[in-house]
């Protein structure tokens, strides 16, 4: 008797592994008189039939028992500023265990690293860490001693544990049968748990180039199947739930499961009519030549560089909606593709087709039915990934250009159009969220990080804005920088832990926690360090400062005695300094 194991059939009973599990076929010949049984924890029919064939059971006695994860709820959400909407909701499950799937080790790494410095306890889980590594950052999770894991999609773990209260993923999983099983990870012990994937058409492109470096043919296209399958999935408007069993082809007879988004906050259907033909008629206008956001832009009336150069701006078509923008149009185009008004092709830059069901749209003679896009969740002022506060934008170029003009020099050179633009769409008030701004070094930081600051506070003040977390891009400090572990520290602090948790949290001894914060708070930040010595010390410490001179830490605390330590009077020593 042989279980298969788990993790294998997932990444395919087949073409990867298919070699090995051939060769379990020899067991047939050797032990003939002896039963066997084959497992497996998620196969489709077709993979179960290949099982069946290969390991040549004469008899069919198959057994599969539901799919359905009733504890499980399923949302998809719209990969619009991921990271505030993920914060938002981890914010929520707080001392909850949960599992995040990235798509690469450099994200898994860059996630982890944004959530610590956000104050959450995540380690990281793939194949770049030494086993040993893995093996401890798995056991801390199991041991409840961190709550977040961040993995690769691609890399199964060897988890098994029970309370997992959510599994998210930040990318697109490669095939349903991978989104079923690390899904799956959530709620073994049957308690109501959340699955959230994050689903963006960017994704859908890494997916398909990953694919184009496949050798093998019939691995791409298994691949392309299973990206086709997922999509349908996550694009379609029918109960989650119902769409996995089906795809494991088994019927959901239960009508509404009231545990998936689908399901709890129906999409509206609305006459689409009018806005169809508008769609239509601009692809028939481009000749069937153009994809999906070109088209949108051009019925958005986008004023980009690629629709000037190409005389877009001048079809009728142009600009001619103007109640929806260029990411719901986007959304609503895929819909049609769906419901089989377009086609899109099958090349490396799919283009957008009428379909023969178009041409009765077109005449009038068919009525389209659309379904109402479902709101994000609320974020501030409703921006999307990427869109900028053009008014705060406006104000921070005014604040350039007074001290271009002041420092004689052009615009550019004190912040590139694009950092005020990350400005404008993360609103920083804090130091340290102005540090993550694309472009601001410490010594632009120095220079003109204040004016900037005082300008989005004032704006976030009269519009009753907030910032929005901006995530760490590693490719900007390679290794952590001085000024980066300082930071991460002070950040930690914002966040109300205090310096012993800190130091758990950073792994790093209270010394350096201590040295941290005065460096923050002598570089300008508001860390209040008051609040860190014992009332009844301060004066006491600030006396002795006074009287000994605060150059040496040493002779202060010889002449305070044994009740006092070089942390307090480090930090009170701190408050002087940066007076003078
Ligand atoms: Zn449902």
């Amino acid at each position: 008797m042989f279980a298969i194991d788990e993790a294998h059939c997932i990444s395919q009973w087949g073409h990867e592994f298919r070699p090995e599990y051939r060769k379990l076929s020899v067991l047939r010949s050797i032990f003939p008189n002896v039963p066997i049984i084959a497992l497996t924890a998620t196969a489709t029919k077709r993979v179960r039939k290949d099982i069946v064939n290969q390991l040549s059971f004469k008899e069919n006695n198959s057994y599969t028992t539901s799919f359905d994860r009733p504890n499980l709820k399923y949302y998809i959400k719209p990969k619009v500023q991921v990271y505030a909407q993920l914060l938002e909701f981890i914010n929520s499950k707080q001392g909850e265990s949960g599992i995040i799937y990235c798509f690469s080790r450099k994200q898994v790494d860059e996630l982890t690293e944004s959530l610590k410095v956000d104050g959450f306890k995540a380690l990281p889980y793939h194949a770049g860490l030494s086993s040993d590594e893995r093996e401890s950052n798995q056991e801390k999770f199991i041991r409840d001693d961190v709550d977040i894991i961040i993995a690769t999609t691609a890399f199964g773990m060897g988890i098994n544990k029970p309370d997992v209260r959510y599994v998210i993923h930040y990318d697109l999983p490669q095939s349903i049968e991978q989104y079923y099983q690390q899904t799956g990870r959530a709620g073994r012990d049957g308690l109501v748990s959340d699955c959230i994937l994050f689903f963006g058409y960017g994704d859908k492109a890494k997916i398909e180039y990953f694919i184009l470096q496949m050798e093998d043919e019939s691995e791409v296209e298994v691949a392309r199947f299973q990206l086709r399958m997922l999509l349908n999935f996550a694009e379609s408007s029918v109960c989650r739930r119902h769409a996995l069993l089906e795809y494991f082809d088994e019927k959901y007879s239960k009508g509404n499961c009231k545990a998936c988004d689908n399901c709890i906050d129906p999409l509206k259907d609305f006459d689409g009519t009018e806005l169809a033909q508008k769609v239509l008629s601009c692809v028939y206008k481009l000749d069937q030549r153009f994809g999906v956001t070109h088209t949108a832009k051009i019925l958005t009336g986008s004023k980009s560089k690629k629709i000037k150069e190409l005389a877009h701006d001048e079809l009728s078509t142009y600009k001619i909606i103007t109640d929806i923008n260029v990411r719901d149009l986007q959304l609503y185009i895929k819909e049609l593709i769906q419901q089989g008004y377009l086609l899109l092709s099958q090349d490396k830059y799919p283009v957008l087709r009428l379909s023969q069901k178009a041409s009765l749209v077109l005449k009038g003679g068919e009525q389209v039915v659309l379904h109402k896009i479902r709101q994000q969740m609320t974020l501030k002022r409703d921006l999307l990934d990427g869109e900028v506060d053009t008014n705060l934008f406006d104000r921070l170029r005014v604040i350039r250009k007074k001290i271009a003009d002041r420092e004689d020099v052009p615009p550019y050179l004190i912040f590139q159009d694009s950092s005020l633009k990350e400005m404008a769409q993360y609103f920083p008030q804090k130091r340290i969220e102005f540090k993550r701004i694309k472009g601001v070094g410490q010594k632009k930081f120095d220079d003109y990080g204040k004016d900037f600051i005082k300008e989005i506070k004032l704006y976030c003040e009269e519009n009753d804005v907030r910032s929005v977390p901006i995530p760490i891009k590693q490719k900007r400090t390679r290794g952590i920088s001085r000024s980066a572990t300082i930071d991460e520290t002070a950040s930690l602090f914002y966040k109300g832990l205090s310096p012993e948790e800190i130091v758990e949290n950073r792994g790093i001894k209270v010394f350096t926690v201590i040295s941290h914060l005065e460096k923050a708070y002598l570089g300008g930040e508001d860390i209040d360090i008051f609040k860190l010595v014992p009332k009844d010390k301060q004066k006491k410490i600030l006396d002795a400062c006074k009287k000994i001179g605060k150059q040496k830490l040493a002779p202060i605390k010889e002449f305070l005695g044994d009740n006092y330590s070089y942390n307090e009077i480090r930090l009170m020593r701190a408050s002087l300094l940066r007076k003078d």
